[in-house]
């Protein structure tokens, strides 16, 4: 078994800089799971420590059920893949496989016999005598990931693998590594900041922000019950759109439209203003969640709310037809909203002075125009309400999100005090660490 256990693990460098703070994270045997977060946010310095090529400043490692915070990496038994594959470019393909084996000094007839079976999976078969110049980057990066199935480690931890390849050949080598995952059934830890290569490769997504868990969750979870405005925004492409909210008497007044609060937000929001009669929020929606209101059958209309927009930019894609719509107000209200833009890398995109802009994604059919005013929808079903100050969620509901997995276990297969994504600190603790600290509300 290699199930890796991470408990109030933090890393502080000589500077003083905290890079990791207390994270508790518990990776199954088999599992594969993603590690992502902004540029700085502490992903490899994370990564460096479960592989040993860091020290751990505090809290417990485990791995298969020991403790290893004292071993060195090569007592470990990981492989890492990195970012430069580092090859050695005066072997060829066979003996860069071997490399480690050889190292390891194992007995020849067993070394040829791994080799050999890698070189079938990974289909590289034909070069085996090749060296690592005459080969293309996916060519390499097998090699790579060869080196590192050989050993049969207790699990493979990739480092950004894909981020020197074009987007052609990211695609399929993020195909070719879930296979591979799958195929050996090794437990893996996976580290990038792209939000596409985490919502498609992993079982579970671990979302760190300044060195703190945010969430961990499916995919699937993250995406539809985010449990802070951070994780909301930085998962999805393009990003979930947010507006200011104004919450009075049951209704919810957005720039562009009023509505009624569905009844089962009603309740959360009320819980969580501790009953107060006018709260402001910061209103959550995603692009598909607009539509072309003539593209909408009539029993589903009342679920949502109609209004009229110009609309300033068509972005029409065959599939996909995304508009761009102005609108007056902008949630950037606050110190906090403006660094998470910043954070997320949208600032420009969306916002001028007081109008801003979001992006709604609507049927392919649809005839809207550019620079023309249309009717559009909005439904109020798949709405998200955060709290200014802190950025919590009001509308997560824990343990949902995730219609596959849904009533059969929220997140108890994956145990620990993250399982399933989880709130540290639910109501009243957003600021602080909220018990294990595992995960925050506050973004
Ligand atoms: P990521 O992989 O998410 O981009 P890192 O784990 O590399 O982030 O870095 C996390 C934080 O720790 C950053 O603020 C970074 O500047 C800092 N950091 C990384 N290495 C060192 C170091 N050796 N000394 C001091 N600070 C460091």
């Amino acid at each position: 078994m290699s199930e890796i256990t991470l408990r109030g693990i933090s890393k502080r460098y000589a500077d003083g800089t905290t890079a990791v703070d207390n994270v508790d994270l518990d990776i199954q045997d088999g599992e594969f799971v993603i590690l992502v977060g902004p540029s700085g946010c502490g992903k490899s310095t994370l990564l460096r420590m479960i592989v040993g090529l860091e020290d751990i400043s505090e809290g417990d490692l485990s791995i298969g059920g020991n403790r290893v915070n004292t071993l060195g990496p090569k007592d470990r038994n990981l492989a890492m893949v990195f970012q430069n594959y580092a090859l050695y470019p005066h072997l060829s393909v066979r003996e860069n496989i071997a490399f480690p084996l050889r190292l390891a000094k194992m007995e020849p007839g067993e070394i040829d016999q791994r080799v050999g079976e890698a070189a079938r999976v990974l289909e590289l078969g034909e070069f085996l005598d090749r060296k690592p110049a005459a080969l293309s980057g996916g060519q390499r990066q097998r090699v790579a990931m060869g080196r590192a199935i050989v050993r049969e480690p207790a699990a493979f931890l990739f480092d950004e693998p894909l981020s020197n390849l074009d987007a052609k050949l990211r695609v399929q080598m993020r195909t070719e590594i879930a296979r591979l995952q799958k195929r050996y059934g090794t437990t893996t830890v996976y580290v990038t900041h792209d939000q596409t290569e985490a919502m498609t490769l992993g079982d579970r997504v671990a979302v760190l922000r300044k060195g703190i868990m945010q969430q961990v969750g499916s995919p699937r979870e993250l995406y539809n019950n985010p449990i802070n405005l951070f994780v909301a925004g930085f998962i999805g492409s393009p990003s979930m759109n947010f507006l200011p909210g104004q919450i009075r008497g049951g209704k919810l007044t957005l720039p562009m439209a009023e509505l009624d609060l569905p009844e089962e937000f009603r309740e959360r929001v009320g819980a969580n203003a501790g009953g107060r009669e006018e709260q402001s929020v910061i209103v959550g929606v995603r692009p598909e969640h607009f539509e072309d209101a003539s593209m909408v059958s009539k029993d589903v209309l009342g679920s949502g709310v109609t209004f009229r927009s110009r609309i300033d930019v068509i972005e029409w894609m065959g599939s996909e037809l995304y508009a761009y719509i102005p609108v007056q107000g902008s949630a950037r209200h606050n110190q906090g909203m403006a660094e998470l833009a910043r954070e997320l890398d949208q600032e420009d995109v969306r916002s001028e002075g007081d109008e801003s802009q979001i992006v709604a994604r609507l049927d392919p059919a649809s005839r809207v125009r550019e620079g023309e005013e249309s009717e559009l929808w909005l439904d109020a079903r798949r709405l998200h309400l955060f709290e200014p100050e802190t950025g919590a969620s009001l509308t997560y509901r824990e343990g949902a999100g995730d219609p596959t997995t849904e009533g059969a276990h929220p997140g108890a297969s994956h145990g620990g005090s993250n399982g399933g994504g989880t709130a540290g600190g639910r109501g009243g603790e957003l600021g602080g660490a909220g018990g294990a600290g595992a995960v925050r509300r506050d973004a």
